[in-house]
């Protein structure tokens, strides 16, 4: 049946992240494999009670067809939020979204023909990769010195590749943790703004802080308006709710109006009212600060099991912020033939092979720390070092 499909679904590869979760289900895997935040945090009671205020109050316009943009106060709100963090917004720039991942979807709809090229970092989140491949995108990466810019390498890749788009994640990246210097953000606005190419600046953890300084966002800090930026509810709230938005131009935010009325209409007027409820009824910030205080110490204990468990040889990030730290194991390791052996020992991580858009092969692993708890960080740190045998 194969050549009933277009071209493109030969591009669509299953997640190699869902595959992994199959493995997580078995009982007794400790996984520091998904990106999912610790559940026990969900404000489920604030959240039930902005559902029943919501549908109580008698308005059934909670229940009708919205607008595509959005809902206009949470949008308006939205605004404000960026501004305090010194991005130029109106609720005209703001686009509400099923989450990022459908503001990556709906950007690459609009700028990538069949073989465009997506500029992106090396390793870089998986999901995104999927979207501009069935978008039948080519990749190039630039020079990272672990986890920092090499800023001449990335400006020549730009004059050699003509990328569409520039994709980056410039605040506690998935996978690796790192986060780009102000130096390199304003290094990136300015080449995006010179050579005039859009740049996507995805940032899910940027609330997700446990030290050093707020760093500006790359959008806040660019002259034009090359920069579209991405925000999500998902980690600061609950990824279940499926609610993002895109920050962008006018003229941007028109055309995606077109892509996404093709694709959903809308997103769910309920979830937007009572997400607005929440936001302007309960503490929110508050509820961050109580994520943030969690996933530090969660942090802090991986960083110190690792050292106890692979005293040599391997090497890792040291993440500021958001979910994740990058393992690196010694040449000669594949961490993808390994998964079968920390599955059998009941520990799942992802293998760094998928986070890399060209496939190269590598002796790096994806682990997350927000989810497991400090019990499970210390056992499956001294289960993985058990069968990476490296010390
Ligand atoms: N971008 C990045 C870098 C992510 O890590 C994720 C989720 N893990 C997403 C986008 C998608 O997030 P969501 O659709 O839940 O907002």
């Amino acid at each position: 049946m194969m050549h009933v499909y277009a071209d493109r679904v030969n591009h669509m590869e299953n997640s190699a992240i869902r595959e992994i979760l199959k493995v997580t289900e078995q009982p007794n895997v400790i996984s520091f494999a998904g990106g999912l935040p610790a559940p026990e945090l969900f404000p489920l009671t604030d959240i039930r009670e902005s559902y029943d205020r919501v549908l109580g109050a008698g308005d059934p316009s909670v229940l009708q067809y919205g607008t595509t943009e959005g809902y206009l106060p949470l949008r308006e709100e939205i605004a404000a939020q960026m501004r305090a963090k010194g991005i130029k917004a109106e609720a005209d720039n703001i686009f509400l979204t099923n989450g990022s991942q459908q503001g990556l979807d709906l950007i690459a709809k609009l700028f990538l023909n069949p073989g465009d090229v997506v500029l992106l970092q090396n390793p870089s989140y998986l999901g995104a990769i999927q979207t501009f491949r069935s978008y039948q995108a080519n990749f190039k990466s630039f020079l990272t010195n672990e986890g920092g810019i090499n800023l001449p390498d990335l400006e020549s890749s730009i004059k050699q590749h003509g990328p569409k788009l520039i994709y980056l994640a410039p605040t506690y990246q998935n996978p690796t943790g790192t986060t780009f210097t102000l130096e390199e953000r304003q290094a990136v606005a300015r080449l995006a703004s010179q050579y005039g190419i859009p740049l996507i600046e995805d940032d899910p953890y940027g609330e997700l802080r446990y030290e050093g300084p707020i760093l500006p966002s790359i959008k806040s800090l660019a002259a034009e308006d090359e920069v579209i930026y991405l925000g999500t509810f998902s980690k600061t709230l609950a990824p279940g709710l499926r609610l993002g938005w895109i920050v962008a131009d006018q003229k941007i935010i028109a055309k995606l109006t077109v892509a996404k009325q093709g694709t959903d209409l809308h997103t769910s007027t309920l979830l937007q009212r009572a997400t607005h409820y929440y936001l302007t009824h309960f503490s929110a910030a508050e509820h961050v600060e109580k994520i943030r205080q969690t996933y530090k110490l969660r942090r802090d204990l991986m960083l110190q099991e690792l050292k106890f468990a692979f005293p040599t040889q391997a090497r890792w990030t040291e993440p500021t912020g958001g979910m994740f730290i990058w393992l690196t194991l010694p040449e000669g390791y594949d961490t993808d033939q390994l998964l079968p052996r920390a599955a059998a020992a009941k520990v799942a991580y992802v293998p760094g092979i998928h986070f890399f858009a060209n496939g190269e092969s590598n002796s790096s692993m994806r682990l997350n720390f927000s989810n497991p708890t400090p019990e499970q960080i210390k056992q499956g740190i001294n289960r993985l070092a058990a069968i990476m045998k490296v010390n």
